[in-house]
């Protein structure tokens, strides 16, 4: 194993990340490839390092200036042994090869664990739709859709939102696919209600999480009512992470932006957050409008210097990190066990460095890892998928409950999995082992190819 990894990072020696998600991955399987002479033979980890395919593409697009301005697009289609490649378009300026691997490779095991038959893949552009006109962000998205409509299909590559595209881009990347393939087809998920999105597909990632929560502490005897939440982001799924926490009885005392995070002693109630959803979803403001409106609140600005967020050091039972990777290191985890937190269920992608994971662990937290708890919404995509192909539109309830229910059905797959290897209550391992043996047993099914 450490001759794979070492020769993955001598061949792309700068994708931090892709190397980060892969090593935790490796940590994880190695009692299954121990157990499997046979997953050796085959080279199944070398095979799932290396994606199926990888797009990179110019993206150029005028702005309201009349300027030309030129971006780079990605997707990256890692692996479709048990489906079509599904995965979320990211915008924003971070974004790089070594981030849409990381991505893609989580989502393969995500999408098998939601027992759905969805491969894995992920894209995106270093665009940053911050501060563009509406004018600019379709102009965009249409230069983007005019080169990723050659390698997507409703049976191929099925795309969805992330960070920095919600309803508004999806829109627009649909309206140019349609008209370049003179099909409507439910090319992709996260699509408004009116021509083709699922209900509960804009809650299902902050709900899911909250479901998997549940899940974690109920194995303990434990419930969320009545705890304290700390939870980061303020987009979509930090928004309606809150939105469950609250309904379930639970009080949410932070929000954030990557310019810095608000804390309300008084907590964010139902009023409040429908501020922040319209500050976010329709004004496009900023966090520290929240302590404007409501003096109870306090707002903390950004300091890249400091080498912790101060987020993570208030008092509180659970923790949800829901804006953006590694945004928890072994600080803040330390500070979060300091401050009495006993449970961290990830809404975001990897949002936790290793060396918090093993503080979390050595303490015995309840740690819920993105590629389980965040599920939800990919799980809702392929609800979503269905309801397209069936041409039905299913209510409310039946989605929410289905998300439930696949919430609860990947709780216990962790479990299980982790239990079969000695690793009690280790949902880490539990979700990468699942994830893994589904995926390559596929793979030697299909012979190489
Ligand atoms: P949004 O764009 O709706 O919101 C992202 C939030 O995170 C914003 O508040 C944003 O602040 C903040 N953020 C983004 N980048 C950074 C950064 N570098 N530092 C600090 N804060 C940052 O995205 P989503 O809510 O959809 O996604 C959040 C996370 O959840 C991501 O990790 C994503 O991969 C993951 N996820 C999302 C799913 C979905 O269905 N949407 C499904 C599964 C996982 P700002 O406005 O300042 O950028």
């Amino acid at each position: 194993m450490e001759q794979i990894m070492s020769g993955i990072i001598q061949r792309d020696a700068h994708e931090r990340e892709f190397h980060q998600a892969l090593r935790e991955v490796l940590d994880s399987v190695k009692p299954v490839i121990d157990r499997n002479p046979e997953y050796r033979k085959q080279a199944v980890l070398e095979r799932i390092a290396e994606p199926e395919r990888v797009v990179m593409f110019r993206v150029p697009w005028v702005d309201d200036q009349g300027q030309v301005r030129v971006n780079r697009g990605f997707r990256v289609e890692m692996s479709s042994v048990i489906g079509p490649y599904k995965g979320g378009l990211r915008f924003h300026p971070s974004v790089t090869l070594s981030i849409i691997k990381f991505l893609a490779f989580e989502q393969v095991f995500k999408n098998s664990l939601t027992t759905l038959a969805m491969g894995g893949g992920k894209g995106g552009s270093d665009f940053n739709p911050k501060g563009k006109s509406d004018g600019e962000v379709m102009r965009f998205c249409q230069s983007f859709m005019m080169e990723l409509f050659r390698h997507i299909g409703p049976n191929t590559d099925v795309p969805a939102g992330d960070i920095g595209v919600g309803a508004r881009e999806i829109g627009y990347l649909f309206g140019m696919y349609r008209k370049l393939r003179n099909e409507f087809t439910g090319v992709l998920t996260g699509k408004s209600l009116n021509w083709g999105g699922s209900l509960i597909r804009p809650e299902a990632t902050g709900y899911g999480a909250v479901y998997f929560a549940c899940e974690m502490l109920a194995v303990r005897g434990q419930t969320i009512e009545g705890t304290t939440c700390l939870v980061s982001g303020s987009g979509n799924v930090a928004q309606y992470a809150v939105e469950k926490i609250l309904d379930l009885g639970g009080r949410v005392v932070t929000l954030s932006d990557s310019s810095g995070y608000i804390y309300d002693e008084e907590g964010i109630d139902a009023e409040k957050l429908a501020y922040v959803m319209h500050l976010k979803n329709v004004l496009r403001g900023r966090i520290h409008e929240y302590a404007d409106k409501y003096p109870g609140a306090v707002y903390t600005e950004t300091d890249p210097e400091l080498d912790h967020n101060p987020l993570w050091a208030h008092r509180a039972d659970c923790a949800f990190p829901c804006a953006t990777q590694n945004e928890i290191n072994e600080k803040d985890a330390a500070n979060l066990i300091k401050g009495g937190v006993t449970l961290v269920c990830e809404g975001a992608n990897m949002p936790s460095t290793p060396g918090a994971i093993d503080l979390y662990m050595e303490h015995g937290l309840m740690f819920g890892p993105g590629k389980a708890a965040n599920a939800g919404g990919v799980a809702v995509s392929g609800l979503e998928m269905a309801q397209n192909s069936m041409r039905l539109h299913w209510p409310r309830e039946e989605v929410d409950q289905r998300l439930r229910q696949i919430m609860k059905n990947i709780h216990k797959t962790c479990l299980d999995a982790a239990a079969r290897y000695g690793k009690e209550e280790d949902y880490l391992d539990g979700a990468n082992i699942a994830g893994f043996v589904k995926v390559v047993n596929a793979m030697l099914d299909q012979g190489v190819v």
